[in-house]
């Protein structure tokens, strides 16, 4: 059991004034495996000023010194990447080997990567008669989800350090040991004081607090489309600038003449990923419809090499949910499901046999014969389970495929690749993946419509943290 019951706040780890506390849950057992502290309004504000006291210095401090922040952070989470994706494989359920991978191996190269960024970054350029130069924003509020928890807190304050800003970190409620590592290993670096700060507890309490108060300059949040609304209306009241990344109800376009089985098994596994928990994960599978039949025996077939299972045994595929209300959620969504009338063609709403008593785990599913207006088409279900839609032609295939109120991801698939090319420039999301293209850390990550706005990753998320000023010279 782990207990905390301080935050980090001012470079020390400080009673908090908020009372209450969290249970944190063990998604796999459903037991209680720790606690941490809800903080209130009074420690979001102990929190926001030791930021804006450290905000200056650090501003000034200078890119190398900052870059060599960041290495050591890096190397300290290196230090403790076991610790870290065991941590997050019993906070979240994401099995252990991909965890590992994943959730440890993204932030340690996320903070490396920022350090060469900020090095090779060019902040000042000339214009005309004007030096333009680039200032980090001042202090920045980053608030992040459970799903994949420290690589979204890193691709904040990775490069909101390096940036020159000062930050306040509110990590979801549901998986925060993992902050409190990073909080450790910061304070092992010897970062200057209140340049990096910790507050743990519920995001309409200690959350809202953050957004509201005046001495925050940027809002960076990942979560849910129904927060990021919140936040960008508190936030329009001091005309803070504010980044978003958001929901995804992403579409995998297989064209008539992609090999179709590489297609379905790529889309399966980018749809079942951290057991669906994943904002880009390719929900939607379109198919045309002489290949419906072939398409949807493929995918249950895939579908049954998920075994749902404990997440710290080596041989899990899926792993549970990370919570039981995203348990019943999901649930919810497949029995809506089977209610419009969608065809189900594997898993199910009934619990799984074989898994540990008391964790959050869930069928692999897959429903055939989906028409794109029925509910599991529309809303982002976050669970395993992956709907497929039949369609006429190419332009209709298009047409579904933006047919949503998100535009995070997606994925195209064809023999040809100057055709899938073409149909991905067509589909209006932040990133496209072309017959399985790799994920690139360099590459910008972000939303079109109420996906959000603003990017992270790479440079592009560097340029977040950033103004702009101009100097206009006279000669
Ligand atoms: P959530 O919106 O409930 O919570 C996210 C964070 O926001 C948590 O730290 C929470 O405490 C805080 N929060 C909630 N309400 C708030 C408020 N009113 N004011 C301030 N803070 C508030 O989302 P979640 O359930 O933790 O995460 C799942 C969602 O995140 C999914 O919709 C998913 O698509 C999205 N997501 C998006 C991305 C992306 O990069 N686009 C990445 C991961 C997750």
């Amino acid at each position: 059991m782990q207990v905390k019951d301080k935050l980090y706040v001012g470079g020390r780890w400080a009673a908090p004034y908020g009372k209450q506390t969290i249970d944190v849950h063990n998604a796999g057992t459903g037991e209680v495996m720790g606690r941490v502290p809800a903080g209130d309004a009074n420690d979001a504000d102990a929190a926001v000023r030791a930021a804006r006291g450290a905000f200056e210095a650090w501003k000034d401090l200078g890119v190398e010194k900052r870059a060599a922040f960041l290495d050591k952070i890096s190397a300290g989470l290196k230090g403790r990447s076991d610790e870290i994706a065991r941590t997050i494989a019993q906070e979240v359920g994401m099995p252990l080997k991909m965890s590992s991978r994943i959730q440890a191996g993204l932030p340690i190269a996320n903070f490396a990567n920022y350090a060469r960024i900020l090095r090779e970054f060019a902040f000042e350029e000339k214009v005309g008669n004007s030096i333009v130069v680039r200032e980090p924003v001042g202090v920045v509020v980053a608030i992040t989800p459970w799903n994949y928890p420290l690589h979204q807190i890193a691709l904040k304050v990775a490069p909101a350090l390096a940036s020159g800003c000062s930050v306040v970190l509110k990590p979801s409620e549901i998986a925060p040991f993992n902050a409190f590592i990073l909080a450790e290993v910061i304070d092992a670096a010897g970062l200057p004081a209140g340049v990096f700060n910790l507050v743990t507890g519920f995001g309409p309490e200690v959350g809202e607090a953050l957004v509201k108060h005046p001495e925050v300059d940027l809002i960076s949040f990942t979560g849910s489309t129904r927060a990021g609304k919140r936040i960008s209306e508190l936030a329009a009241q001091g005309v803070k600038r504010v980044a978003l990344e958001l929901g995804g109800k992403s579409a995998s376009v297989i064209l008539d003449d992609a090999d179709l089985a590489a297609a379905v098994k790529g889309t399966v596994n980018g749809c079942y990923l951290n057991s669906g928990q994943t904002c880009t994960a390719l929900t939607r599978m379109l198919v045309p419809q002489s290949k419906y039949e072939e398409a949807a025996k493929i995918a249950a077939e895939v579908a049954k090499t998920f075994t749902p299972g404990d997440p710290l045994q080596e041989t899990t595929r899926l792993g549970p949910l990370s919570s039981q209300a995203q348990l019943e959620r999901v649930r919810g969504y497949i029995r809506k499901g089977q209610q419009e009338g969608a065809e189900l063609v594997a898993g199910g709403a009934e619990p799984p046999e074989g898994v540990p008593a008391g964790g959050y785990y869930v069928r692999p599913t897959v429903f055939g014969r989906v028409k794109n207006s029925m509910t599991i088409a529309q809303e982002e279900i976050f669970g395993p389970v992956l709907s497929i839609i039949p369609y006429k032609d190419e332009e209709e295939a298009v047409r579904l495929a933006n047919d949503t109120v998100y535009g995070l991801a997606g994925a195209v698939w064809s023999k040809d690749e100057s055709r899938a090319q073409r149909v991905a420039r067509r589909i209006r999301a932040g990133q496209v993946d072309v017959n399985g293209g790799a994920f690139n850390m360099n590459a910008p990550f972000g939303g079109f419509k109420q996906s959000g706005h603003g990017r992270e990753a790479g440079r592009y998320g560097l340029e977040e943290f950033l103004e702009y000023k101009s100097l206009q010279l006279k000669g």
